[in-house]
């Protein structure tokens, strides 16, 4: 079953006279993790707003081509019940909170919506402890840790029962650790819940692990797609990414010859496996 659906997708924001979105065609099956990565400015945030609805919705502009999410096609559905297949956690997600409390916050979109107050009890907890936030109730969202904050608008979002979440970027204000750790989270989401996830990532390294699918952008169009290890392997011949490269990937490259290729390394522990085995292997040619 295809999830998400974008068919021959341009985009003008109003009052603009450059394409943000050109001719963009691309398929993200149910229950991938797909990660679209690229420079700034080259289309990333608007293509969230695309599959979330939000452009042309609330942006309006000039939008060409179709997206369809799930069974709603874009431009023909209300935003709300998009909203209800597509979760989207914002750049700027502590401007989603709007509330005082961790409870409060995640109830507010339920309530919103008319859910009954037995059922919001229910979703809250759920999803809540979805993210890890079990216990956090009655805490202040500004108590909160940038981390902590990042769970809680997921968690926000989870309440509503999307069955795809978009998080545009959502690693910049965290530290490493709290970003790895959020990678784990959105992985558990993507393999225990099924969810699809869409997530803007500028440090590839991070999102490798995880990924089922790489988008390249550039300049609003799709530069590049495929699996992690083809994307990786395009960025590898194309100078203007070298900076952007995984280390792992610097490393598998730069070492590679005609006659030695290794797997595509998503990890350190698979490359370090691989480059153990490789060096033991020509210690035991050279002492035969
Ligand atoms: P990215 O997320 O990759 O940095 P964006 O989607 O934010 O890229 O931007 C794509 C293009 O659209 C850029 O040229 C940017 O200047 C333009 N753009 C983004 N938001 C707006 C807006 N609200 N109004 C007009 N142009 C915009």
């Amino acid at each position: 079953m295809s999830e998400i659906v974008i068919d021959d997708l341009s985009y003008t924001y109003p009052k603009s006279v450059e394409q943000a979105l050109e001719g963009i065609s691309l398929t993200i099956e149910s229950g991938s993790f797909a990660v679209l990565t690229g420079f700034n400015g080259s289309g990333k945030t608007t293509l969230c707003m695309a599959i979330a609805g939000a452009v042309p919705h609330y942006f309006g502009g000039a939008m060409a081509g179709n997206v369809t999410v799930g069974s709603l096609k874009t431009t023909e559905s209300g935003i709300c019940d998009i909203a209800n297949t597509v979760g989207l956690v914002m750049q700027d997600y502590e401007s989603q909170l709007v509330t005082l409390t961790v409870e409060e916050e995640v109830s507010f979109g339920l309530e919103n919506r008319g859910v009954e107050c037995s059922e919001i009890a229910r979703l809250v907890k759920e999803a809540l402890q979805m993210v890890g936030l079990s216990g956090k109730e009655r805490q202040h969202t500004a108590a909160l840790s940038g981390g902590q904050k990042q769970r809680l608008a997921i968690a926000s979002v989870l309440a509503t029962k999307p069955s795809i979440l978009v998080l545009d970027d959502p690693t910049s204000a965290l530290d490493p650790e709290g970003a790895c750790e959020l990678y784990e989270l959105l992985y558990q989401l993507n393999q225990d819940h099924g969810l699809t996830i869409v997530v803007v990532e500028h440090d590839l390294s991070l999102a490798l692990p995880y990924a089922s699918n790489f988008i390249l952008l550039e300049n609003g169009r799709i530069e590049k797609k495929g699996t992690p290890a083809e994307v990786l392997q395009y960025m590898g011949i194309k100078q203007q990414y070298a900076c952007v490269l995984p280390e792992l990937w610097k490393l598998k490259l730069g070492l590679e010859t005609d006659s030695l290729c290794f797997s595509d390394w998503s990890t350190s522990e698979e490359a370090a496996n691989e480059l153990l085995h490789c060096v033991r292997s020509k210690e035991a040619e050279k002492s035969a």
